[in-house]
């Protein structure tokens, strides 16, 4: 049995490892080192290019339940959050190289799976493929991409948050609090008062932007509302950031004992905290603008950025019009697509594809027929999004309780998330009974 990925990020390096744990003989294709894309700067696998966070690990929370039901089900992506994770409160939050390191090590070490660190340009014709490109999908493949699927596709743009030194950093202007209480070492914030933030504010908006790379000129900037960059929010109102991510509530400033009037978070990067993110600062400025206007900030006025912000090219394809939910296309049944390629948004999301169509390809191999998960699990609930959602306005998803079908309207709303999580949980367990795949 054999099977090829191209691709080893969050989805190509789950995919490989659900086949080659299964005795698939596979030939994962990784362009990096050899070539980069805009945003990934190592050859590692699964790296992860922007935010350290896998957002929440709370299980009445829908990111929380599609890491429950990813563990549930043996992700290697899980395997790696747990071994790397780093103190973040309610959020799941890794050292990134060791995250990494672990999905590199653990696949180079499964003697069925031939690494080629090569740019693949054109899909193979008559073998098992799954397409884990990416939403940086290099052009020539995204054009083969294109040839067999005959659809257009779509792009906007994402931000990076800038990543600061913490020697750089003046701790006397700063202190370590967790919003909801639950670690405070997870935290560093800095406080601002009412002068300091107008006059940040000031020159925030009034900073020159860069206006992109030249594969992104011409084309029109559509930001994904979840990271959206801090000059743009910025420019909704004065007030935006003080009630977003600058928010002082349950906050308390330890010296005065009263929330301040506005805080910038800073996350830990690694467990030695020797590197801290600013937390919701993606960002378009030019990189002179980022050092002038970020070191405006308290405590932030010798920071030495080890990260600048950024802005990239997010490609993804119209999933409704051209696959089905067990993650094969309507044309061709031996072709997988996996990722934010296909419409997922997040890094677990994209395990979360890497995972199902790693499983439906082991199925397709072995003569038995690829399985759709039940809509009632996140992880259904997600596919049946990408397969069964208007095509016209489709946009990338991330897990949210919102695309669960089929409540009962008796649920009171106060009991509904409750409910959700129950029936997911209980479908997924009686489902994997049932399958005998598992
Ligand atoms: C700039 C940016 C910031 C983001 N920030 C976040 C965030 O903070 N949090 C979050 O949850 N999600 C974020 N996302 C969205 C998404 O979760 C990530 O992009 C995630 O890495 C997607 O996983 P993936 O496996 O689909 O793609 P990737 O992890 O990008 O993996 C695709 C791999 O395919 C390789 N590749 C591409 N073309 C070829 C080719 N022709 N031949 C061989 N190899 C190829 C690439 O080198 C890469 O390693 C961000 C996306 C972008 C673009």
């Amino acid at each position: 049995m054999k099977a090829i990925v191209i691709g080893a990020g969050l989805a190509g390096s789950e995919a490989a490892y659900q086949l080659a744990k299964r005795g698939v003989e596979v030939k994962l294709f990784e362009m990096r080192p050899v070539k980069l894309t805009p945003a990934h700067r190592t050859g590692n696998f699964a790296e992860l290019v922007c935010s350290n966070s896998l957002k929440s690990k709370d299980i009445y929370n829908a990111h929380g339940l599609l890491k429950a039901e990813l563990k549930r089900l043996d992700s290697l992506i899980m395997k790696a959050a747990e071994f790397a994770e780093l103190p973040g409160g309610k959020a799941l939050v890794v050292d990134r190289e060791k995250f990494s390191g672990f999905i590199t090590e653990t696949l180079e070490s499964f003697k069925n799976i031939e690494i080629v660190r090569e740019e693949v340009q054109e899909i193979p014709e008559d073998e098992i493929v799954i397409v884990a490109s990416g939403p940086l999908t290099s052009d020539p493949l995204a054009k083969s991409l294109q040839e067999i699927l005959g659809v257009e596709y779509l792009s906007f743009f994402d931000a990076l948050s800038p990543i600061v030194d913490a020697e750089s950093l003046n701790f006397e202007k700063l202190y370590y609090k967790d919003r909801h209480g639950w670690d405070d070492s997870s935290y560093l914030n800095v406080p601002m008062n009412e002068e300091e933030y107008y006059r940040f504010y000031e020159a925030l908006i009034n900073a020159e932007v860069y206006m992109g790379h030249d594969f992104e000129k011409g084309e029109k900037a559509k930001y994904f509302e979840g990271c959206l960059p801090i000059e743009e929010m910025a420019r909704r109102g004065p007030e935006t950031l003080r009630y977003g991510p600058l928010r002082g509530s349950g906050l308390p400033d330890p010296r005065t004992g009263k929330e301040p009037f506005a805080v910038v978070q800073l996350r830990p990067e690694n467990a030695e905290k020797t590197a801290f993110s600013l937390v919701g600062f993606q960002t378009q400025l030019k990189i002179p603008e980022q050092r002038r206007v970020f070191r405006m900030i308290p405590g932030l006025e010798n920071a030495k950025f080890l990260r600048y912000g950024a802005v990239h090219r997010n490609t993804f394809i119209k999933a409704p019009a051209v696959m089905l939910p067990t993650l094969q296309t309507k044309v061709k049944e031996n072709l997988f697509i996996a990722g934010q390629l296909v419409g997922t948004e997040g890094y677990v999301e994209a395990a979360m594809g890497g995972l199902v169509a790693g499983i439906n390809a082991f199925l397709l191999l072995s003569g038995h027929e690829p399985v759709k998960f039940p809509i009632h699990t996140m992880i259904g609930a997600l596919l049946d999004y990408i397969a069964n959602s208007d095509p016209k306005h489709f946009q990338p998803m991330n897990a949210n309780i919102g695309l669960f079908k089929e409540i009962p309207p008796k649920i009171k709303k106060k009991n509904r998330r409750e409910f959700i999580v129950k029936r997911a949980q209980e479908t997924l367990e009686e489902w994997i009974k049932q399958s005998k795949i598992f």
